[in-house]
């Protein structure tokens, strides 16, 4: 059997397009849940995963999932904020060092100025991102932070048939930098080992034959991820990684960024695939010995019994 390790990328709901009947009722406001940043197409994404996982199984020798997980105050948030005027600052507002220096945008807490600064000065040296004030996403202990509920269960499945944990990386925490990439943050804290570079999910990915990537977003964190992974793990490792192109898509607007990073990983030996490619290698790869009956642990998956993983695959994808 060869050691395939599925790597799924920030599959939470706050990323996901879910339908009315996917969001919860909070009871501290008497309203539906609902995402705070969702991709369009993240939902049937998750979904086609799912069923990846379901219809292969025991031919996925393992599984981890990051988690991005932030403070509700985060120098990513509207609440770090205010204008020149003191107004709050409207999620989706790009702000650059240049702009802070003239007072347009300050943070709230006039302490904080040095720190956050220095911060968009080594962001934007770094030429990867200019910050992005986002909506309040993935709050540690919100639902919005929680997996996505059908690849949820998936591989809730496949743990009890493999009898194997879904390793989980949480990333994020640090208020002070943006954390795209699981593998590090923008800008690593010195006195934060969080923001620094993760060796061990390095140094776990090198032990696979193959990683298969999905999850969102295509444009930010799968992208960086990979990227980062590509570095770290060495071009000569780049041809194990693949990219499975119809379980990811980009924030809207940044559509762009996404297609030339799928031309950049492609160009840098990074296989570009659909689920339905994958499928039959993973088919391949359950164990003869394999004692469980995969098929009769999943009967909940949606559209389960359809055998066509990319039937339901968004035009353009
Ligand atoms: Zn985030």
């Amino acid at each position: 059997m060869r050691k395939i390790h599925l790597l799924i990328i920030d599959p939470q709901n706050d990323f996901c397009d879910l339908p009315e009947d996917y969001l919860p009722h909070d009871p501290v406001n008497n309203k539906k849940s609902s995402p705070a940043l969702p991709v369009a197409g993240a939902h049937a994404d998750m979904q086609r995963l799912a069923r990846l996982i379901d219809r292969t199984g025991t031919g996925i020798a393992d599984i981890s999932i990051t988690l991005d997980s932030h403070h509700r105050l985060d120098i990513a948030h509207p609440g770090f904020w205010y204008t020149a005027e003191r107004q709050a600052v409207t999620p989706f507002t790009q702000i650059s060092a240049a702009e802070v220096r003239a007072g347009k945008y300050l943070p709230r807490d006039p302490q904080a100025l040095p720190r956050t600064l220095g911060y968009l000065d080594a962001l934007e040296s770094a030429g990867r991102y200019q910050l992005m004030v986002w909506p309040v996403h993935c709050e540690i202990g919100n639902w919005g932070q929680n997996v996505h509920a059908d690849l949820r269960a998936a591989y809730n499945r496949w743990e009890d048939a493999t009898q194997r944990i879904v390793t989980k990386l949480s990333k994020g925490a640090n208020p002070w930098t943006e954390h795209y990439s699981a593998v590090m943050a923008e800008v690593p804290d010195a006195e934060d080992p969080d923001t620094q570079l993760n060796q061990g999910f390095i140094d776990m990915l090198a032990a696979a034959d193959q990683v298969l990537i999905a999850g969102e977003a295509g444009s930010h964190c799968v992208k960086a991820s990979t990227e980062h992974i590509v570095e770290n793990l060495g071009a000569h490792h780049a041809h194990k990684l693949t990219l499975i192109t119809d379980c990811i898509s980009p924030v809207g607007g940044f559509d762009a960024q996404y297609q030339g990073f799928l031309r950049d990983m492609q160009a840098q030996g990074v296989r570009l695939a659909q689920s339905a490619d994958v499928l039959p290698e993973l088919l391949a790869n359950i164990p003869a010995d394999t004692n469980i009956s995969y098929s009769a642990c999943s009967p909940h998956t949606p559209d389960n019994k359809n055998n066509e993983t990319h039937s339901t695959q968004p035009a353009g994808k």
